[in-house]
């Protein structure tokens, strides 16, 4: 399938790109790896007039660490994420799970900024960037602007950034000493999006939970995170009666689409299987 016709530009900065975006307004669309807006532009979902190409903007790309904070470049492909040496020393949850998105060829040119401003709660970055506590940076014609992964997903393909906005830059604390993560995603088979999935980051204080986050992929019309869930570990050691009530908090949250995947039960029952599995990867690693 061939997509509509629209202009081709290739600004050279951020500054540029921005410049742009408010010169061509709504006709226009930013273009990152287009393993998501290309899909959408053959099948007529997207027809935008101009894309603005982001692909040359170097600075827009690469991770780096400033103290205890990683910053990761929006243009950072998963492929980059999944050998940043960085990433496997400070954020090990981050190279783990990008191995489990879509094939080598569409990480190859999928980029993490994409992931995540697409906003397609089957996408796996939403709900790892909120269970990381990762803040993302911003930049339009009105200036820099920082806001939380959490609160940032409003409904499917819609988020907090506005129109003339990029988003530039996602930053994460890097784990403490001794922090457990998991990333459990169930998929009919490799490079399929989540069927149920759950991103478990978990720190234990003198045998008691003293940092949870949970978070969940394509159970509902945005990347939910599961604050019950996290509240049902928290203060407490881990037992089979608190790994269960987790995993209950996070299915009575629950609210996904029925497709090809499965029915809204068996979504449902299989998010719980993903948090229980989860919790115990995460777990085994505080250690
Ligand atoms: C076969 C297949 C399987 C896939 N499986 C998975 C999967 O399992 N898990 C998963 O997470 N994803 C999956 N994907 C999606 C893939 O990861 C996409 O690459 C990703 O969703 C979008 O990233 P992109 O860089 O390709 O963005 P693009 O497609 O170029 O852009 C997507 C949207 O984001 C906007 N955008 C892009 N960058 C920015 C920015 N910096 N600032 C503001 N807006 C921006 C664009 O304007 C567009 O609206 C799959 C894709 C395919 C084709």
């Amino acid at each position: 399938m061939i997509p509509p016709s629209f202009a081709y530009h290739a600004p050279r900065s951020v500054a540029d790109a921005i410049h742009l975006l408010g010169e061509l307004g709504g006709d226009a669309k930013l273009l990152a790896g287009g393993h998501s807006l290309l899909p959408m532009m053959k099948l007529r979902f997207a027809q935008p007039a101009h894309l603005i190409d982001l692909n040359r903007i170097d600075a827009l790309r690469g991770i780096r660490e400033e103290g205890d904070t990683v910053v990761i470049g929006a243009m950072t492909v998963e492929n980059d994420l999944i050998a940043s040496p960085v990433l496997q020393r400070r954020l090990p949850l981050l190279p783990e799970a990008a191995r489990h998105i879509a094939d080598p060829q569409v990480r190859n040119r999928g980029t993490i900024g994409g992931d995540i401003a697409h906003g397609d709660p089957g996408n796996d970055h939403p709900a790892l960037s909120i269970a990381l506590d990762a803040v993302f940076v911003l930049e339009g014609a009105g200036g820099t602007r920082q806001l939380p992964a959490d609160g940032f997903f409003l409904g499917t393909y819609m988020t907090a950034m506005a129109e003339d906005e990029i988003l530039v830059e996602i930053r994460v604390p890097a784990f403490a000493p001794r922090t457990g993560y998991a990333y459990e995603k169930l998929k009919r088979k490799t490079g399929d999006w989540a069927t149920a999935a759950a991103a478990v980051v978990l720190r234990m204080d003198g045998g008691t939970v003293s940092h949870a986050r949970i978070a969940l992929t394509n159970v509902a019309p945005t990347a939910l995170r599961a604050a019950d869930a996290e509240a049902a570990l928290l203060g407490k050691p881990l037992s089979e009666a608190s790994i269960a009530d987790a995993a209950a908090k996070a299915m009575a949250i629950c609210d996904p689409a029925e497709d090809l995947r499965g029915d809204r039960d068996y979504k449902t029952a299989m998010t719980g299987q993903m948090v229980r599995r989860a919790i115990a990867r995460a777990a085994a690693r505080c250690s």
